[in-house]
């Protein structure tokens, strides 16, 4: 029994060891911002400067470069036939009042999670440091990466790119799950993006309600 899908993804297909690498980015990454809100901005410099990008990146590239084996787990697992229609995606306000319930924590993994919307602490840091993030900038409030290579493929973006919050419905829609606040729960992206459209069966990942 796995306690999170990303530990699920990460022992099938990646490297345990990024585990720790992602998850001790996201304490550093919340440990700047207490720093910063307790005006220690040396601190919190230090915090937010251990943070790896590129490790983090390369962790985000080594899924992705994967993608295709976790399609095999799809050619074992059959999808079910609905009677209905498949529900909604959440929308951004649904979304915020699961993260306002979850308190900004992954309901799978305990990772503090985060916005790159308005009102996002993490904008505290990268205003304050910008030089620790030359290739992150704010446009119209929301956080995102610049340069031709886009948001996900650059390291400023990867400081954060695992602990970015997302509404994970614990049933998938996909196998009937509703967009309603009983079957939505915090994720990280981490956890969002492996568990994909599998249930926790399937992933034998404990249930997170
Ligand atoms: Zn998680």
């Amino acid at each position: 029994m796995f306690k999170s899908p990303i530990e699920f993804y990460q022992s099938h297909y990646g490297n345990p060891g990024d585990i720790d690498v992602i998850f001790a980015a996201s304490l550093a990454t919340s440990e700047a911002i207490v720093a910063i809100e307790n005006r220690d901005k040396d601190l919190a410099r230090q915090k937010w400067a251990s943070v790896d990008g590129d490790k983090l990146l390369h962790a985000w590239n080594v899924g992705i470069a994967n993608f295709k084996l976790k399609g095999k787990v799809w050619d074992e697992i059959q999808k079910p036939v609905l009677d209905g229609p498949i529900a909604k995606p959440a929308s951004q306000s649904l979304a915020k009042k699961v993260y306002q319930r979850d308190r900004y924590i992954c309901r799978y993994c305990n990772m503090p999670v985060f916005t790159r919307f308005k009102g996002s602490p993490i904008h505290k840091l990268v205003e304050a440091f910008s030089d620790l993030t030359p290739g992150l900038s704010l446009i119209n409030g929301s956080l995102h990466g610049s340069g031709k290579s886009g948001g996900i493929k650059n390291v400023d973006y990867a400081k954060f790119l695992w602990s970015l919050a997302a509404p994970d419905h614990v049933v998938p829609r996909s196998h009937g799950g509703q967009t309603d606040l009983a079957n939505l729960v915090t994720s990280c992206s981490g956890c969002n993006y492996s568990k994909m459209d599998l249930t926790l069966e399937q992933m034998k990942v404990r249930s997170p309600l």
